[in-house]
């Protein structure tokens, strides 16, 4: 045995389970990015998980980094959350009443996120940005919004919008079924690129609600705010009377304690006025959340003119599972996390060197991302010049050999705490065959 995993050779089972689902659910899948187009080939279904192995329908063991695309910081089935989760679901499922949980998981946010003095729970990231974009519509009384090319902030129709062909145009529907009129009032602007905003801010200011962005965006790969941008974002919000919304789905509670605002602290000119949540925060059950200030968030229904609601919102057993996650982030967590990565990212960026391949390793905290593409990667456009069929040679040879990485060379890379020596090591010997499979 040369050290190297042993090849996965059986996917009957996932392929006869696609075979079913695409007779009842479009593409087969309830997320398109799990549906493997981009880099082709059979989806694996996944049986199980615990700490960090996946197992699929065949039989097969995958390290994973996925991690849920991001929610799983603790490991998959963490024995705490795992205890709170079932200690709550013997006391009912849920109520549509007001619960403890509820108040603790808010209470433990605004504890660790120190602008925020509120925030509402809500069931996805989608719907935590689509409630902040529409309170600081009712907030501000305007209706534009500017958001950034390569930003995701989730299927939410004003944010499903490109560029259009000037910079400080408005925008077009990224997806059919977003109205015209839905993208018209949505201004997309490349990333980390201050004299953009200052333009579409000098030709619509008086229009815009608000800017949103990424806190440090991952949805194109991780692509940290250049020095001084969160900071340009809010002088120039702030100037013109807009709101800034920093959205920390994907980042937040993982880049530290309070997120990417824990990391690079209160930028030049005060914090967001506004935060969304979501992945960890929920530990693998559907719960997110927007927040800011006691003020701005009492323009929120029952108290103020702004409607936003949900019957499941505030869930007993997603709270608890929240909850036994953020308690569960201690400092050895952080480290663990940022340890891993870093072997990983090392381990990645000698192999695919040592067989020529381009590559660019970029940083959000211990959040990373391996774009196929040499230089540095400032906003999508950059991204969008990755060596695409290059990254699916490598990730079909790491799927082979039991490491399951995003399927697209425009995601985070995400590891968890539970990810031990044996898990990295199984990583770092998967990686040379899989580098010189992209060259
Ligand atoms: N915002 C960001 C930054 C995200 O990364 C995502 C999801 O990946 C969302 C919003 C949408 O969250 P959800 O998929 O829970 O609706």
């Amino acid at each position: 045995h040369d050290g190297t995993p042993d090849r996965i050779t059986r996917d009957e089972a996932s392929a006869a389970l696609l075979q079913r689902a695409r007779d009842v659910t479009p593409g087969g899948v309830n997320s398109p990015v799990r549906a493997f187009r981009g880099v082709g080939g059979t989806p694996r279904f996944i049986a199980s998980a615990k700490g960090p192995w996946l197992t699929d329908v065949d039989g097969n063991r995958y390290v994973d980094l996925i991690c849920s695309w991001g929610p799983m910081i603790l490991g998959h089935a963490h024995p705490d959350v795992l205890a709170a989760v079932q200690e709550a679901a013997t006391r009912g499922f849920s109520f549509g009443t007001p619960s403890e949980n509820e108040v603790a998981l808010a209470e433990e946010i605004v504890s660790r996120v120190e602008p925020i003095e509120q925030v509402r729970l809500v069931n996805s990231g989608t719907e935590a940005t689509m409630s902040a974009l529409r309170l600081a519509r009712g907030a501000t009384g305007r209706s534009s919004v500017v958001k950034f090319a390569g930003c995701y902030h989730g299927h939410v129709d004003p944010l499903l919008a490109s560029a259009g062909s000037g910079l400080a145009t408005f925008a077009l529907p990224d997806s059919a079924g977003v109205p015209a009129s839905a993208a018209h009032e949505t201004i997309v602007l490349p990333y980390n690129d201050i004299a953009a905003v200052e333009a579409a801010f000098a030709e619509h200011g008086d229009e815009i609600a608000c800017v949103i962005t990424e806190a440090s965006p991952g949805n194109m790969g991780v692509v940290p705010p250049a020095p001084g941008f969160t900071a340009a974002l809010r002088r120039i919000t702030r100037e013109h009377g807009a709101l800034l919304i920093s959205d920390e789905v994907m980042t937040g509670f993982r880049c530290s304690a309070a997120g990417w605002y824990g990391l690079e602290g209160e930028p030049e000119g005060g914090a967001p006025d506004l935060f969304t949540f979501g992945k960890v925060m929920g530990g693998g059950f559907p719960a997110a959340a927007f927040g800011g200030s006691a003020e701005l968030m009492g323009n929120l229904a029952p108290d103020g003119p702004v409607y936003q609601a949900g019957t499941l919102s505030g869930n007993p057993v997603a709270t608890a599972a929240g909850l036994a996650t953020l308690r569960g982030c201690t400092p050895e967590v952080y480290d663990r996390i940022g340890t891993v990565a870093h072997a990983i990212a090392d381990g990645a960026s000698a192999a695919l060197s040592q067989h020529g391949v381009p590559h660019t390793i970029q940083w959000a905290g211990s959040m990373f991302s391996v774009f196929f593409t040499g230089g540095a990667v400032r906003n999508y456009d950059d991204a969008k010049t990755q060596d695409t069929a290059a990254f699916g040679r490598f990730f079909h040879a790491m799927l082979d050999q039991g490491v399951h990485l995003p399927p697209s060379s425009f995601e985070a890379w995400f590891v968890s705490a539970s990810h031990d020596d044996a898990a990295v090591e199984h990583v770092l010997q998967a990686l040379p065959a899989a580098a010189a499979a992209a060259a």
